[in-house]
């Protein structure tokens, strides 16, 4: 188990003591938009209008449900919230008007916090690695995300995947939309300083209202 697990696990044992039999209000409490959860109707348009349709593990509808029900490590364990691609059908048509992609999107980042969230789920690593290579500099090296992408399941399946997608990178290249020396350095922001002291900001008000919540 590694510092980050360890940090993760201790986090989940604390807060389900501290609400325990209580999940509705630790998701009201630490998720962003968890206050409204409450507020659903339970009508089912928001499962209807999701593109993903039947190829949710829980829908929406069913999540707020099961958050009210008090499973709580069936919500924090499930794939379902990553799996959300941010259209915003819910959100437009939900007759009560809860911030339906935020609360999905929130409630992901707290299970990643308590260290629930399901390991190796793509969209979870993908967002990991573009967190990582966006923040070093300020500004995203494509090159390189792409390349941990591809190599995140090893060299010989890395080599594979580029092999396999060697022609769309020499369009790209004759266009001018990629260059090969992005991997030696790229484009940088030009105040990093700055970025940096702001994301230690974030981070500083994030931990903040995890303690006092
Ligand atoms: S559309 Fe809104 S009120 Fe209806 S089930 Fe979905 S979240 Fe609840
Ligand atoms: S924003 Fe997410 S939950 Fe809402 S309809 Fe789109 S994919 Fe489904």
């Amino acid at each position: 188990m590694n510092a980050l697990q360890t940090t993760g696990s201790q986090a989940n044992a604390d807060v389900s003591a501290r609400y325990r039999n209580n999940f509705l209000q630790e998701i009201e409490a630490n998720v962003e938009g968890g206050e409204w959860v409450r507020m659903c109707m339970q009508c089912g348009v928001c499962a209807g209008s999701c593109p993903l349709g039947d190829h949710w593990e829980h829908t929406p509808q069913k999540i707020f449900m099961m958050i009210r029900a008090g499973k709580r490590e069936e919500v924090l364990k499930s794939d379902a919230m990553w799996m959300c691609t941010s259209c915003y059908n819910c959100i437009v048509r939900c007759p009560r008007k809860l911030p339906i992609t935020h609360i999905m999107h929130g409630i992901a980042a707290y299970s990643s916090r308590l260290g629930l969230a399901p390991k190796m789920q793509p969209t979870r690593d993908f967002s990991q690695l573009f967190w990582k290579n966006a923040t070093r500099t300020g500004r995203v090296n494509e090159l390189k995300l792409t390349i941990g992408l591809y190599f995140g399941d090893g060299v010989v399946a890395g080599i594979k995947k580029g092999w396999g997608m060697r022609n769309v990178a020499l369009g790209l290249i004759k266009a001018g939309r990629l260059n090969p020396f992005e991997l030696f350095g790229g484009h940088k922001c030009k105040d990093q300083k700055g970025i940096a002291a702001m994301l230690r900001k974030a981070r500083e008000i994030e931990d903040r209202k995890q303690v006092t919540s």
